[in-house]
């Protein structure tokens, strides 16, 4: 396997994964860190390694070469120093053991703590690397785990570079490799978090439950945004269309498919492609990046064949472009789609919009669940009541009301995903840190009775 650049279309290396002996061993080396890392000021490392990242130009040099594009390159830098500075200040809190108080029985008192998972291992995909890479990886450190990151064999190059800013005695790891490595890594760790397809989320979730270990999946999306009568349709257009074409729609929260009331689609739908089709590709100075994994030119192009075939118009874009020896899509604005279309049903992860005309709100509702998956969702209408009702009988994980996509920059929501989207407990919000830990119990008898009644044994 090679190591592609997405926007000169180059092979630059070969692949280089951790060979198995080596996988193994970095494993022991962090399990041998992990005893001082759970007694060390946790804190003052992870903030020498945020500062550390936060302005870093080499790693920023290698993620604009993994992925193709600056602006999104430079926000997951920012990102990720901000999550760390969160679990920084949080964490304490989160850990600090609970109050204890009386139990139901009289003279027993409750307390506990929080054990932490020795080795914990994160597989994350090409879509976002340094993010993803970390967004996990920063809450189980910050719980006292020991951390190994295998990210994408499309993205590898931000590697090296990442790993030079680790300070020695942060038990943390990223290692090169491919689909092999991250089935090695799930027989090496204590809990797996998994970030990618649902196909490969299955495989990972199998692997775990032979091992007897946690997985958390974070898996793909089709996200709706819904548009009813009423909204302000300026607002919509222009949130769904950053919503839909951020990262060129490589993102598991971009809106996939918008679904507009009727008497509203076509004044909606004019707005929406007048401002598509001013949204130009980074290698004419616009903000669409490159399709970086090699394997999406294709998937985009049978979605838009399917669609069109079946009857769909296309606005703007809608083909697959070549510059530079890369592959390009620009924002795609599509109407006349319906569910017999794969753009309406299957994860693009690229920049379409199709734009289907519902009449109602329970139309708009029963077209938004009807689907495999279950990850986030938008609802744009006259008040906020009004969307927070429609948002209340969608099956997604987070639902933006009158915007689009905050997931992507809001993580303080505690949300799990629905459906084939995901398992196991949140990704966001404080709880997340409780996927890296396990609760313990102390259950005290401080009584002064020398013999209370449980003890008793039947005459
Ligand atoms: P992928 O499933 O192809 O690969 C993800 C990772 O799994 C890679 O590191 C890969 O090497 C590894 N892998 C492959 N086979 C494996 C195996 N048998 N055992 C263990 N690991 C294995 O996904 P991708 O193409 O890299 O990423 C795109 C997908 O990720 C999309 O579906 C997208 O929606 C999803 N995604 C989800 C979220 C989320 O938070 N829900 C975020 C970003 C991306």
């Amino acid at each position: 396997m090679n190591v592609r650049n997405p926007v000169t279309g180059r092979i630059e290396r070969p692949l280089d994964p951790v060979r198995p002996e080596r996988l193994a061993g970095v494993a022991a080396e962090l399990r041998a860190m992990a005893p001082a890392w759970r007694d060390a000021d946790r804190g003052a490392l992870l903030s020498r390694f945020g500062a550390a990242l936060a302005d870093d130009d080499t790693l920023l040099a290698a993620l604009v070469a993994d992925t193709g594009r600056v602006a999104e390159s430079l926000l997951e830098r920012q990102i990720v120093a901000g999550l760390i500075d969160r679990w920084v200040r949080q964490a304490p809190v989160l850990l600090a053991p609970p109050a204890e108080f009386p139990a139901s029985l009289p003279g027993v008192h409750v307390g506990g703590d929080a054990v932490p998972y020795e080795l914990v291992g994160a597989i994350t995909p090409w879509n976002f690397p340094l993010l993803l890479g970390l967004i996990d990886a920063v809450p189980a450190l910050a719980a006292g785990c020991a951390v190994v990151v295998k990210p994408s064999e499309v993205t590898p190059r931000f590697i090296e570079p990442l790993m030079r800013l680790v300070p020695d005695g942060l038990p943390l790891r990223v290692v090169e490799g491919d689909g092999a490595t991250g089935a090695a890594l799930v027989d090496l760790v204590d809990a797996v978090v998994f970030t990618g397809s649902v196909p490969t989320g299955r495989l990972v979730a199998q692997a775990a439950a032979r091992a007897f270990v946690p997985a958390y999946l974070e898996l793909g999306g089709k996200d709706p945004a819904i548009v009813l009568a009423g909204a302000d349709l300026d607002r919509a257009s222009s949130a769904i269309l950053w919503g839909g074409t951020a990262n060129a729609g490589q993102a598991c929260q971009s809106i996939e498919r918008v679904y507009v009331a009727r008497e509203v689609h076509d004044e909606f739908l004019a707005l929406l492609a007048g401002k598509a089709a001013q949204v130009g590709l980074t290698c004419e100075g616009g903000p669409i990046g490159p399709i970086i994994a090699p394997e999406q030119p294709d998937l985009i192009a049978a979605h838009l064949a399917d669609a069109v075939g079946k009857g769909a118009v296309v606005h703007t874009g809608g083909v697959i472009e070549r510059h530079g020896g890369g592959h390009w899509c620009r924002p795609t604005v599509l109407s006349g789609v319906d569910h017999t279309m794969l753009v309406m049903t299957e994860e693009t992860f690229g920049p379409l919009l199709p734009v289907m005309a519902v009449d109602g709100v329970d139309e708009a509702v029963a077209a938004a669940n009807d689907s495999v998956y279950g990850l986030s969702a938008a609802v744009f209408a006259a008040t906020e009541e009004a969307a927070r009702a429609v948002a209340a009988r969608l099956h997604a994980g987070a639902v933006s009301v009158n915007d689009a996509s905050l997931t992507a920059l809001v993580h303080e929501g505690e949300k799990h995903s629905f459906r084939l989207s995901g398992l196991g407990g949140s990704r966001m919000g404080t709880a997340s840190i409780n996927r890296f830990l396990r609760r313990r119990a102390f259950l005290v008898n401080r009584s002064d009775a020398a013999d209370p009644w449980w003890h008793a044994t039947k005459e």
